[in-house]
């Protein structure tokens, strides 16, 4: 559903379409990683103290804010979400977290008892003990230090010239390409699986934030906080320097104009608020444009070499999606004489920023520490080292799946994911606003969708043929994380050209993700068990209570096939879109309407919501909160108070000031909004919570938007 900050906004169409339930806040990275997940306050920007007279927020007090709680908690029937999250928020006043980043631990413990179970055996879990055995090591990490990598980064520093970067760069014995990213994707599902390609950048996540951090804000605190969202990345590039051998203050000099010369081509990557807020149509048409011939794209590139690039990742044979082709044309322009200082600078400390978890992680805590985070404890570090794309994701989301969650919660999930689907057929059907035309081909989108739900449709690559080196026989972490990542590349390589299959984002984005998506480029939900902490999901769990955490989300995914964006796909994941031009109109007048509701908020004094920045999500929580509520009244037992208490428990988070406000420039609305307006445009929240004219939660019958159903 959410996310700020690192937040995937995307999966294919160049990770600039997937919609995402967005959980972390503003620091989020929800690959769990330490340097990015937990979120973590800024030195400089204290928590706020104590609220003084005046509480910020309109029409609800922006409780998410830390220092900006009320006294007492609010009644249910005037701000559902603080009566619900409130205890949990009055004991997170100090540190900036979320309930569902503070069980990301829950995911490496089990794992971590997983490797330590010897009754245990697989050659895939042998092979994940090894490298999970050399990431704990941590003497021997202190030992190696930067040693293993430092050739690499000598022969950078030998470079006199941009041949001299190209020749390096696609040197078989050079196991990086430090300013491309090639993964696989699919365009549609009547399509091979080609080549996604866009820039990568070194301070910004360009998965998840894309360039938008390095774009112009319309408000000099806007402004600000996307450097503060970009200095987040960059604590831990200075650190990487030091390692170096820089001073502290040299490499903090030498961070500033990398920064503004990454800037000159990120500022030309594209997000998805862009496509929000042009015509219908616009993203379907972007899809289309982003399709290249290999000659084609590689003829935008006449100086960086992106064709021989790929020829060494084994990708350069199919159809590419350029993601970002602005973007990488203005790399190219920068790929000179001129500027190879600063394009070694950044090869570099991407390589160091790329091998940060196969390396001593005493830098990371330190800086940990310097936030004023908890430290992480050597497993925990380890269990890192082994769930990034890289590395073991796979093996250990498939070992979570199968031996900590059960083929129960799968079956449970999948149940309810089918009941759901019922439910939105049910909707659509009975939406009097959209033509037979129209209605037959969202109808199509119910029938044709893809359900990865906790494995990937076809199940879990199997890393079985794996063979890393044993300590004993001279292998290290770094030397297995490089035969991981050639392991991955061959993986991937093999699939090209192959027929798709809406597994590609569980390659690119991660099964140990605390996320879900939908991906319109191939109409696929994605659960992905990264997701399914205890907070989601316990065997006992009740009806009730899984319809707040899991039931709800999967709606939000599905929902996501009707939104803005989904709707200019097909079922298919074609970039054909499904309504005709009238119901483009009454479908844009409801969608309209919610976005303008949302305009109306006001969470900080003169900073009001861009609702049309958040119409996606505002309007896959509406749709899934609709569905999720016509499941309920099915449910045998079903308990409103209860489910309102797990929604609000589930997503309580407390932000301080900085990234309170970062977090506003994300398309997903402040989550006290989300769940307090999503409810209160569904009738059974009325009789459940009592809710009358007068109380904060109200909302007069004909200002209730609903863009499925009957009542649309
Ligand atoms: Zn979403």
């Amino acid at each position: 559903m959410r996310k700020t900050r690192r937040r995937p906004q995307a999966a294919f169409l160049g990770l600039l379409l997937a919609a995402t339930l967005g959980l972390v806040g503003c620091a989020g990275g929800t690959d769990n990683s330490p340097s990015t997940a937990t979120t973590s306050p800024s030195a400089s920007t204290a928590p706020a103290t104590a609220a003084s007279s005046e509480l910020v927020g309109k029409p609800w007090v922006s409780s998410t804010l830390q220092g900006n709680l009320p006294a007492q908690a609010p009644a249910a029937k005037d701000d559902l979400y603080t009566h619900y999250a409130y205890d949990w928020l009055k004991e997170h006043q100090q540190q900036s977290t979320s309930n569902m980043t503070d069980h990301v631990k829950d995911f490496s413990d089990a794992i971590v008892s997983i490797i330590n179970d010897e009754s245990k055996s697989s050659p895939e879990l042998d092979q994940l003990r090894i490298f999970y055995g050399q990431a704990i090591d941590t003497e021997a990490l202190k030992e190696a230090g930067i040693s293993e990598l430092k050739p690499y980064l000598d022969r950078i520093d030998a470079v006199a010239s941009i041949d001299e970067l190209n020749a390096l760069l696609l040197a078989d014995d050079f196991p990086f390409s430090p300013f491309i990213l090639a993964n696989i994707a699919t365009y549609d599902l009547r399509q091979s699986m080609c080549v996604c390609v866009f820039s990568n950048l070194l301070f910004a996540d360009p998965y998840y934030a894309g360039g938008m951090y390095y774009q112009d804000a319309d408000t000099p605190e806007m402004q600000q906080a996307m450097k503060s969202a970009l200095m987040e990345e960059g604590k831990y590039v200075i650190r990487d320097l030091m390692e170096l051998g820089l001073s502290e203050d040299e490499a903090k000099a030498a961070i500033e104009p990398l920064m503004d010369f990454e800037k000159t081509y990120a500022k030309h990557a594209e997000y998805s608020g862009k496509y929000l807020k042009a015509g219908f149509g616009a993203t379907a048409q972007s899809a289309r444009d982003s399709a290249f011939t290999p000659d084609e794209a590689f003829a935008l590139c006449p100086n960086f070499p992106l064709k021989e690039t790929l020829a060494k990742l084994k990708k350069d044979s199919s159809p590419l999606y350029l993601v970002q082709p602005e973007c990488l044309k203005a790399f190219n322009d920068c790929w000179t004489d001129e500027n190879l200082e600063s394009l070694k600078l950044i090869a570099k400390a991407k390589l160091l920023q790329e091998t940060r978890r196969y390396r001593d992680q005493t830098a990371t805590n330190a800086q940990r520490e310097a936030d004023g985070l908890p430290v992480l404890d050597s497993a925990t570090l380890a269990y890192y080292s082994c769930t990034s794309l890289n590395t073991l994701a796979q093996v250990v989301a498939k070992a979570y799946t199968s031996d900590v969650l059960g083929a129960d919660a799968k079956a449970r999930m999948e149940s309810m994911t089918h009941d759901l689907l019922g439910e939105f057929r049910d909707l659509i059907s009975k939406t009097t606003w959209v033509s037979d035309e129209s209605r037959s081909k969202l109808l199509e989108k119910i029938d044709h969708m893809t359900l990865n739900i906790l494995e990937p449709e076809g199940g879990y690559f199997d890393y079985s043929d794996l063979k890393l080196k044993t300590t004993a026989d001279g292998g290290t972490l770094m030397g297995n994380y490089l035969t991981l990542k050639q392991y991955r590349i061959d993986r991937e390589s093999e699939m090209v050209g192959q027929p798709a299959r809406a597994v590609a984002s569980w390659f690119t984005f991660g099964p140990t993700v605390m996320n879900a998506t939908y991906d319109p480029s191939d109409n696929s939900i994605n659960i992905y068990p990264g997701f399914v902490s205890s907070l989601i999901y316990t065997p006992d769990m009740s009806d009730t209570d899984l319809l707040a955490t899991i039931g709800f989300t999967i709606a939000h995914e599905i929902s996501h096939g009707f939104d803005f964006i989904g709707t200019q796909f097909n079922a298919y994941g074609e970039a054909n879109p499904v309504f005709t031009e009238g119901d483009v109109e009454a479908f844009s007048q409801r969608t309209t309407r919610l976005a303008d509701y949302y305009s109306t908020m006001e969470p900080m004094p003169g900073v009001n919501c861009d609702g049309r920045q958040l119409v996606t999500e505002a309007a896959a929580d509406l749709s899934g909160m609709q569905a999720t509520l016509l499941l309920a009244k099915k449910t045998e037992g079903f308990d409103y108070d209860r489910f309102c208490s797990t929604l609000g428990t589930e997503w309580a988070e407390a932000r301080n000031q900085e990234m309170f406000l970062a977090s506003l420039a994300d398309t997903h609305p402040l989550i006290n909004l989300r769940i307090n307006v999503c409810s209160q445009m569904c009738d059974e929240m009325y009789d459940a919570l009592g809710v009358q004219e007068g109380d904060g939660m109200y909302l007069a019958p004909e200002q209730r938007v609903l863009i499925w159903g009957e009542k649309a």
